[in-house]
């Protein structure tokens, strides 16, 4: 199975911002995200606030002038999310980071799955199917979530991956998990490829202290508490 986070040439990731870092593994360039960490942040916050809006955050953040559709330095993400804590808080950050990542996921569906994957996953036994996306994603994390290592575990109902360490929540203290970007775009991918009633929930996270930011993945439509007990390691084996 084959699914990028965004799109990225060979020769943008060599472009004019540096990369700082190469992951274990092969992956270059991991200091680099996907170009919809922006776009769809500041999408969101032009259509809850205004254009004006956008574009103040926009430039105190420093974002590039226009937005790039290649991959981005993950600090200029990192710039935007201290940008938005700063003017709207950190409950309204979380929101508005909520639903770029939803947007995030939507744009991934549509434009870096295949359509016979997407036909075919939904018919797959549910950890079947989230086993062949969690290690899709995994292949291709750097694009979602930059210097971040990935790794997650499936389970009979569920699952769960860790970023570690992931940068956004990393930039952000706050005393409460920022990670929701991620967890939403993770969302919308498990509910339309796995099972539609999923939901994903950052139980630990690194804002508030946790070594990784560590996600779980419920797949029942029931009153299945999402709230795990904390574990001490963010070992997933
Ligand atoms: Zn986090």
């Amino acid at each position: 199975m084959h699914v990028v986070m965004d799109s990225a040439s060979r020769a943008s990731r060599h472009g004019a911002v540096s990369a700082t870092s190469a992951a274990p593994g092969g992956r270059e360039d991991t200091s680099r995200v996907g170009p919809n960490t922006l776009i769809q942040t500041l999408a969101v916050v032009r259509d809850r606030r205004g254009p004006g809006w956008a574009q103040y955050v926009s430039s105190h953040a420093r974002l590039p002038d226009p937005l790039p559709r290649t991959m981005v330095d993950e600090r200029a993400f990192g710039a935007l999310v201290t940008q938005l804590v700063s003017e709207f808080g950190v409950d309204q950050a979380e929101e508005y980071l909520s639903e770029a990542g939803a947007r995030t996921g939507e744009y991934v569906l549509r434009n870096r799955i295949p359509r016979p994957v997407r036909a075919v996953l939904p018919r797959l036994p549910r950890s079947l199917a989230l086993r062949a996306l969690l290690r899709a994603v995994g292949a291709h994390s750097w694009t979602f979530a930059g210097s971040a290592g990935f790794e997650s575990r499936v389970r009979p109902e569920g699952g769960e991956f860790t970023l570690t360490p992931s940068f956004v929540c990393a930039t952000a203290a706050a005393d409460r998990p920022m990670g929701s970007y991620y967890a939403r775009a993770m969302e919308v991918l498990v509910r339309a490829l796995v099972a539609p009633h999923a939901r994903v929930a950052e139980q630990a996270c690194i804002a508030t202290g946790s070594p990784c930011c560590r996600f779980s993945i419920v797949l029942a439509p029931s009153r299945t508490p999402l709230v795990e007990p904390l574990e001490a390691s963010c070992a997933l084996s």
